[in-house]
């Protein structure tokens, strides 16, 4: 038999990987805020402005671990400026935080290319990326659509062309309600489900009242309402402004961190 210290040391050995083997996180990264009208949202709230959280996700999985992103964020001054943003932090900064660096991100699944969701990709130049072929033909941004055509070269890209598909771990659904390929992700986690909604959703409190999006940032209500109709009330919602994430907790100023096994 061998020595009780060794045999301690590997069970211990043995538990940790058992651990690490379990480890499944979701970290919401708040890289600002603002307000915004509220005629553009789907939200509960009266007023005419709403308080707005600018998000993005990173979901740990596995071992060793693989970290996905669900949209980048984005860093543009300009635009920053434009949508009065404070409080604004970079995403290598925020990912730093949680002992992250981008190349450390081996996926990057897009909701849609809207600059605030996709602005951050030339971060990522290593990472698979994803995204619904309607967004891909949609493209109107000049920096982001000469990225894809690289990432394209490089075989680094998924297209996605049927309304629901596999991708590992994560079902992508084509939701096409608030662009042409904006799509969500739904993640089954061993304690809960989660739905990435990008922006069908604001806010999931509005969600689950059944509150499309206006018009006026839809470009489909309907396929929006339809989504919207279909959620599990089961299921968690994070979207890509919300400013009251739900199954976790702040562990900083700008990072809520949600333990999904
Ligand atoms: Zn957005």
């Amino acid at each position: 038999m061998r020595p009780l210290k060794t045999r301690l040391l590997s069970l211990c050995l043995a538990l940790s990987l058992t651990g690490a083997a379990e480890a499944a996180k979701i970290y919401a990264l708040k890289y600002g805020e603002s307000t915004y009208k509220a005629s553009l949202v789907n939200t509960l709230a009266k007023s005419r402005l709403v308080r707005l959280n600018w998000l993005f996700y990173v979901i740990e999985t596995g071992t060793p671990a693989q970290y996905t992103l669900i949209d980048t964020g984005f860093s543009a001054a300009e635009q920053r400026r434009r949508f009065g943003l404070t409080r604004y932090n970079a995403a290598e900064s925020l990912l730093q935080s949680i002992g992250l660096k981008p190349e450390m991100i081996s996926r990057v699944i897009l909701t849609h290319t809207h600059f605030d969701h996709a602005g951050n990709l030339a971060l990522f130049p290593r990472a698979r990326i994803t995204l619904h072929a309607a967004e891909y033909e949609a493209l109107s941004d000049r920096r982001t659509a000469a990225f894809l055509a690289a990432a394209k070269s490089q075989g680094l890209l998924d297209i996605i062309t049927a309304s629901r598909s596999q991708l590992g771990d994560f079902e992508i659904i084509h939701t096409g309600g608030h662009t042409p390929g904006s799509i969500a992700i739904q993640w089954r986690a061993p304690k809960n489900t989660f739905v990435f909604t990008g922006d069908e959703c604001y806010f999931a409190a509005a969600c689950r009242a059944g509150i499309p999006l206006p018009k006026a940032s839809a470009f489909s209500v309907a396929r929006n309402t339809e989504f919207i109709r279909a959620l599990n009330p089961q299921h968690v919602l994070l979207t890509g402004h919300e400013t009251e994430p739900l199954g976790g907790k702040w562990i900083n100023d700008n990072v809520y961190l949600i333990e999904a096994d």
